[in-house]
């Protein structure tokens, strides 16, 4: 008889753990508290992207984070808040703001991602999928000098660690986008960059586990762990007990207070960000981050999505529309033809990246109970990483070599 996988967590990175335990002869199950149709993996800019090499804990960061802490519409905040958990987080997150952690996360990023592309398009082709998916690269537009010379200190990096990128000037610019205008002084170009749109991708992912014989238990519960000495025995799930010979928790932010009930921590901060779906015609054909707001523009299919903020603060289902309008009026000033409408803004989406202490994913057994693997953490790349993550997970969950080193995404590592 087959082996028991139980997934808790069907995001992203749940279906896809699903999708390749499946294909390795698991006998698989996700429970998800919710109906597994909203929040960050289907409210995400849909990029696909190696080229975001530097990962969220740098140098500056928290700097950046204090100085606009006040400011209700900045891109990125940090909420102070004395709670342990995340008085914890923020300390390995500050020590992990170092020079020296973004050169040790450069070729994982880059490794997990172009991985993942890979499989992604095996996926596509293997079942004849027809998702949104194209490959026109990112362009990072600037408005100052300042901004675009940090771009170009990431182009030299990125050239450096074999990706295929960049920089623009405004006529090069218009060469990829001719039918819009774009109030720029240059870009940095990432052609190594793909994009989807996420309501295609993990609708027809969904579809497939399910038909292919994966249970999702929707709107579902742990109510409690059996735990016996260094296992989970089994979980109680809608008043019955049901027995797991593995477990992975895949469930993005929430994966903390899981591993909190199953007694041991887990860096993890909620980082909350908004989007914006605008269904008039615009002309964008190719991704773009407009740098100075750190908003995402993605031409989807038959809609264009606006996208941005990383708010790490307490889970809350607020709309803040000083945030939304702040996304809006960028993308407006960027690209003076395009109007967001109240209607628009009012019905922007939102949800949770899970964010780890140093940037990086946390992907592997736990060394506090032999049946658990973790499977979270991966903040602003979780999109890009996620058929990669799929495919590790099975391979650990198979006792098989992993197709990629890591090391660097060990859950057990000391901050
Ligand atoms: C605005 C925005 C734009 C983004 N753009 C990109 C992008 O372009 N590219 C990119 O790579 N990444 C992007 N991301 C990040 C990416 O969306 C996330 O990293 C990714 O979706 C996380 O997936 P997940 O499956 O880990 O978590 P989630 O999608 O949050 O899924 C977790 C699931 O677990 C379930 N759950 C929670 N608690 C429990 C419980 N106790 N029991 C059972 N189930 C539970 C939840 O209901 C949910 O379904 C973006 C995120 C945001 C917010």
């Amino acid at each position: 008889m087959s082996k028991k996988v139980l997934i808790v967590g069907g995001g992203i990175i749940g279906i896809c753990s699903a999708y390749f335990l499946k294909k390795e002869g698991f006998d698989v199950t996700i429970v998800d508290k919710s109906g597994m149709n909203a929040g960050a993996s289907y409210i995400n800019a849909g990029y696909l992207s190696p080229g975001h090499i530097i990962p969220l804990a740098s140098p500056g960061v928290i700097s950046q984070g204090l100085k606009w802490m006040f400011d209700s519409s900045s891109p990125f905040y940090i909420q102070p808040r004395l709670n342990t958990a995340f008085v914890k987080w923020l300390y390995a997150f500050n020590k992990s703001c170092t020079e020296k952690n973004v050169k040790n996360s450069i070729k994982p990023i880059i490794d997990l991602s172009v991985f993942s592309q890979k499989l992604l398009d095996q996926i596509k082709s293997e079942n004849q999928m027809s998702f949104h998916y194209e490959k026109k690269g990112l362009m990072m537009l600037c408005k100052s000098e300042k901004h675009l010379k940090k771009e170009e200190e990431v182009v030299k990096r990125a050239v450096e660690s074999g990706l295929s990128a960049k920089m623009l000037s405004p006529q090069d610019i218009k060469l990829i986008e001719p039918n819009i205008k774009i109030d720029t002084i240059g870009a940095a170009y990432f052609k190594s960059d793909h994009h989807t749109t996420p309501g295609e991708l993990i609708l027809e992912l969904k579809k497939f586990i399910t038909e292919n014989g994966v249970k999702c238990l929707k709107n579902t519960e742990i109510e409690s762990f059996d735990i016996d000495r260094d296992r989970i025995k089994s979980v109680t799930v809608s008043g019955k007990s049901v027995k797991f010979d593995e477990y992975v928790l895949s469930a993005g932010t929430w994966t903390s207070e899981i591993c909190k009930k199953l007694g041991f921590e887990l860096l993890l901060q909620a980082g909350k960000g908004y989007s914006i779906n605008h269904h008039k015609e615009t002309g964008l054909t190719c991704p773009a981050i407009l740098v100075e707001a750190k908003c995402a523009v993605t031409p989807m299919n038959g809609f264009s999505r606006f996208s941005g903020t990383m708010e790490i603060s307490s889970i809350n289902n607020k709309l803040r529309m000083n945030r939304v309008n702040a996304i809006a009026d960028s993308v407006e000033s960027f690209y003076p033809s395009i109007k967001i409408s109240e209607t628009e803004r009012n019905n922007a989406g939102f949800g949770f990246r899970p964010i780890s202490a140093d940037g990086l994913p946390y992907i592997g057994r736990t060394n506090k109970l032999k049946n658990v693997t973790i499977a979270t953490g991966h903040g602003m790349m979780g999109w890009s990483m996620s058929t990669g993550t799929g495919k590790i997970i099975s391979e650990i969950i198979s006792d098989k070599k992993t197709s990629i080193d890591i090391d660097r995404f060990n859950p057990n590592r000391k901050f």
